[in-house]
């Protein structure tokens, strides 16, 4: 069924740029570098290919897609209005990893934003990003483009890995720099709410806004999930993972006894680790995500660590838990999505 020829393009072969832009707004799929994540685009105003979208990651249609624009002009074509925190958001940190989940207009496709009455849109910080998203003239929908339910992609090849066949053109502009997806921000009420955390973190938007909620999955019994997405299973890797959570030195004696126990059972074990504990573990695979003190450098590694463990095929993951400030949080979400609740704490 996926036969098409997949074309790698480098970010800096302009010609190739303007094609792929060309293809984008005829109804192609271009999977594009952004600082946060790898994107797979279509032009949002088509709903043909925006389908395809779906179908080359087998995304469930009630999960809706993030529209991407290059220049704040094009606001007013996707949404009904701009709020006052919503403006003053987007002048701080546009172009940047925040997603501003605002009214939609009409021009935009219910298979966009499956079936919401609003649209999730952001501004990447990435110059790749921006020149393709201008040169094809439309705003872009884009979620990750990794097949639904792996990490993230944070490199062409890791787009390369899910998607070939899949896809027309994939823009090789090298790795991602913040490396865990977007702020989900729902700035159509009073106060903003946290729906997916991110880049752009709970302290920085409370800066701007003075207040901002989180919202939690399931507060209010019977609620529809506000961001639909975050309830399915998510960023995993083949192997299972298991978070072990505790004072330091407990977490390693933990997960050097549950390694011997995999051990005995002839399992391939992978440990994800800080850089400052990696060298006290005796797995078959210890990856330093980077070190504790910086959560930024772990957010940049972590999905590309949890892809190197399914390509060494371990079986079993165990994972130290990291520190959830500022981008940790992000962090700890997402890995959270990857154990799927599984977590021992010492
Ligand atoms: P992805 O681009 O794959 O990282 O996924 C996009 C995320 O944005 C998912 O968690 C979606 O549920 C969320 N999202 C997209 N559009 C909306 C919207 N209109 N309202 C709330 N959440 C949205
Ligand atoms: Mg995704």
């Amino acid at each position: 069924m996926f036969l098409i020829e997949t074309r790698i393009i480098r970010a800096d072969d302009e010609e190739g740029l303007s094609k792929a832009a060309q293809a984008l707004k005829n109804g192609k799929l271009v999977a594009f570098p952004t600082e946060t994540v790898y994107g797979l685009g279509a032009n949002a105003y088509d709903p043909e290919a925006v389908k395809r979208i779906f179908e080359a990651k087998g995304r469930p249609g009630d999960n809706p897609l993030i529209v991407h624009i290059s220049d704040k002009g094009q606001l007013k074509d996707i949404v009904l209005e701009v709020p006052e925190n919503a403006r003053k958001l987007m002048d701080k940190f546009w172009p940047g990893p925040l997603t501003l989940v605002l009214k939609k207009s009409d021009a935009v496709p219910d298979v966009v934003t499956a079936g919401l009455d609003t649209v999730a849109v952001r501004m990447p910080d990435n110059i790749v990003a921006l020149r393709l998203i201008e040169l094809s003239g439309v705003p872009v929908a884009a979620p990750s483009a990794n097949l639904s339910g792996r990490p993230s992609p944070t490199s062409a090849m890791h787009v390369a890995k899910d998607l070939t066949g899949r896809i027309e053109y994939i823009i090789d502009g090298g790795s991602c720099s913040v490396g865990v997806e977007s702020t989900v921000l729902d700035v159509t009420g009073d106060i903003p709410v946290i729906l997916r955390p991110g880049g752009v973190t709970y302290e920085m938007i409370g800066e701007v806004c003075g207040k901002v909620d989180v919202y939690k999955v399931g507060a209010k019994a019977a609620e529809k999930p506000r961001s639909p997405g975050m309830k399915y299973r998510h960023y995993s890797p083949e192997a299972d993972v298991i978070l072990v959570e505790g004072e330091n030195a407990r977490v390693v004696d933990e997960i050097n006894k549950q390694v011997s126990l995999a051990h005995e059972k002839n399992l391939k074990v992978g440990v994800l680790a800080s850089e400052e504990n990696a060298g006290l573990y005796k797995a078959d695979v210890v990856l330093p995500a980077g070190s504790a003190k910086r959560p930024e450098e772990i957010a940049s590694r972590l999905f590309d660590c949890l892809r190197k463990f399914d390509d060494l095929k371990v079986d079993i993951i165990y994972s130290e838990t990291f520190g959830e400030k500022g981008i940790g949080r992000a962090v700890m979400n997402r890995l959270k999505k990857a154990s799927a609740g599984k977590i021992i704490k010492v």
